[in-house]
């Protein structure tokens, strides 16, 4: 894509293309101002290439070289990068008239490339900082095949229709206020009250499976965030204030919380396991560039959890883990999901023999509950081996969610013990697992999930009543009190406007049932009940309707 850039517009200035997730850019500095109806004639270009077959060829130069050649190119970015390279060793690499400063790897020629499609074109800034020179960033993506491409493609249109932030708009579940600062969430009465929902069913659940809640301050001091490694290695993304001479920070972690409980009385092995819950919220200073919608942000709510055990509970708790987070996904909809184990990486703490009696603890859980997973060796974070699951939604994309860690480092590092059966101290087994994840990204999951569309037990609304005449009113706020007394989340639009009308607004908002009140139906203490996916479902007296929604909510429909 560079190189058809550069031969369509020779004076472009080329900055960083790196992959990502869903395809590759590259940022460039183009005299001219590229819109997305200038990329078809891009990709004629990128074609020729491609026809060419130029193979791709590496070679390396010292940095002074490198230095030469970008600056007789003018490739002001170029330079820049390889004034700060840590090496004297410089790769690049060329194909045909092309050469890029490149790590590689690359395909073997430019042949290779089978399907590809640019996607968009956007504003960008050189490093990310709004001071530098402002560069066009072009998106693109590649895949093996034309079918994957096609299955891409179609997944993305899909998924622009079902955007968590413009449904959040237009349903009112949400809203980051700039104002405020970015990546902070504000949730208005319908939001909050699926928020609420989601919060009461996870609690419950916990509750359920001998979970103890526990609750934990906001903030609290540094040294707290020294012994347990964070402001070390995690700094940078902690929010740091001065008062009265003492440094604090915010929590952007629940575990030294939940520590401080552990630690606060002489714990037996009869006590344990100990499973300590919270609903915790944290924040972490997230770099401006990365915050996106509610699936990142810079203060969410996370269902924590920290489960200390003795080392011969480790499988069991392991099992039970496993199985809570598939029913509980399951209960939100999401029946299908992919497990990784993730194993020891290059660097990390405790020795190898505990490494891999924890790993060996985790493939027994994940084979005894028979849950399919795959291996990722080294992928481990440097304190213990983890558990990942992705979910997949309605569209079929994945989607982290839950993590399992076991963690040989905080209960070394805090001096974690409790009493054995032998009356020694000894060492607890510490376990960090989140189910849901980040509430606000679990929201924003299942917003795309459902295309706002939530089912009747999360729906904010779950019914509306539609007087059609004025002299209906009376009877309308009568069955919306019933309803209401009944728990019924429920709502009575008594506007001046056409029932037709109505009833397209309550489609509109997706609240799954409009309750429509004439004559007929006051007089025989009826409504006509209108689903918002199966249409009419004919006239129900009150009670036959409240009797529906029941099971409704029951079987999570
Ligand atoms: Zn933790």
């Amino acid at each position: 894509m560079a190189q058809a850039i550069r031969r369509l517009h020779p004076e472009t200035k080329l900055a960083i293309g790196p992959p990502i997730d869903t395809g590759f850019y590259y940022d460039v500095d183009c005299p001219v101002r590229l819109r997305d109806v200038d990329l078809p004639q891009l990709e004629v270009e990128m074609r020729k290439i491609i026809e060419a077959n130029y193979p791709f060829q590496q070679s390396f130069v010292s940095k002074a070289e490198a230095l030469q050649l970008f600056g007789s190119r003018g490739e002001p970015f170029k330079l820049e990068i390889i004034r700060e390279l840590q090496t004297d060793r410089v790769s690049l690499f060329s194909d045909g008239e092309f050469l890029d400063l490149c790590e590689g790897p690359h395909v073997k020629a430019t042949g290779d490339v089978q399907a590809f499609k640019l996607l968009s074109v956007a504003g960008s800034y050189w490093r990310g900082h709004e001071k530098n020179p402002q560069l066009q960033r072009i998106y693109g993506t590649a895949f093996p095949t034309q079918p994957e491409l096609d299955t891409f493609l179609r997944q993305l249109e899909a998924a622009k229709a079902r955007d968590h932030r413009k449904l959040g708009q237009e349903l009112g579940l949400f809203s980051i206020e700039e104002d405020a600062g970015a990546g902070f969430v504000f949730y208005p009465p319908k939001g909050a009250r699926i928020r609420l929902l989601i919060e009461e069913r996870v609690r419950d659940e916990h509750l359920r499976r001998g979970y103890q809640p526990v609750s934990t301050p906001h903030l609290f001091k540094a040294h707290i965030w020294r012994t347990s490694g964070h402001l070390e290695h995690y700094r940078d993304a902690m929010f740091l204030f001065e008062h009265d001479g003492q440094e604090y920070t915010v929590k952007p972690m629940n575990c030294p919380g939940h520590i401080l409980i552990y630690q606060s009385a002489l714990r037996s092995y009869r006590e344990l396991p100990l499973r300590l819950f919270e609903l915790g919220t944290v924040y972490r200073a997230e770099k401006g560039g990365v915050l996106h919608g509610l699936l990142r942000v810079r203060g969410f709510t996370q269902d924590d959890a920290h489960i200390f055990c003795r080392p011969d509970q480790l499988v069991e708790e392991l099992q039970r883990v496993m199985t809570f987070a598939v029913e509980l996904l399951q209960q939100f909809g999401f029946e299908q999901y992919q497990v990784e184990l993730s194993t020891r990486p290059a660097q990390f703490i405790g020795t190898p023999a505990a490494w891999e009696q924890a790993e060996a603890a985790l493939m027994q859980a994940l084979t005894a509950v028979h849950i399919p997973f795959e291996r990722c060796e080294g992928a481990g974070a440097f304190y213990g081996p983890k558990i990942d699951v992705k979910i997949t939604d309605a569209i079929g994309r994945a989607w982290q969610c839950s993590t399992i860690q076991c963690d040989f480092a905080l209960p070394e590092r805090f001096h974690l013990r409790y009493i054995g059966e032998d009356g020694k101290e000894q060492r607890p087994v510490m376990l960090h697992r989140a189910i849901l994840g980040s509430l606000e990204r679990f929201f924003g999951i299942l917003i795309e999930h459902y295309a706002g569309a939530f089912p009747l037990w999360l729906a904010p609304v779950q019914a509306v009543v539609i007087p059609i005449a004025e002299r209906h009113q009376a009877y309308a706020q009568q069955v919306t009190e019933r309803l209401r007394a009944a728990s019924i989340r429920v709502e009575a639009d008594l506007r001046n406007e056409k029932m037709q009308a109505k009833i397209r607004d309550a489609q509109q908002q997706q609240i799954p049932y409009m309750l429509v009140v004439g004559d007929r139906e006051q007089s025989q203490a009826h409504v006509a009940v209108r689903h918002r996916k199966q249409g009419d479902q004919g006239s129900q007296s009150v009670e036959q309707f409240l009797q529906q929604v029941r099971e409704d909510v029951q079987g999570r429909r």
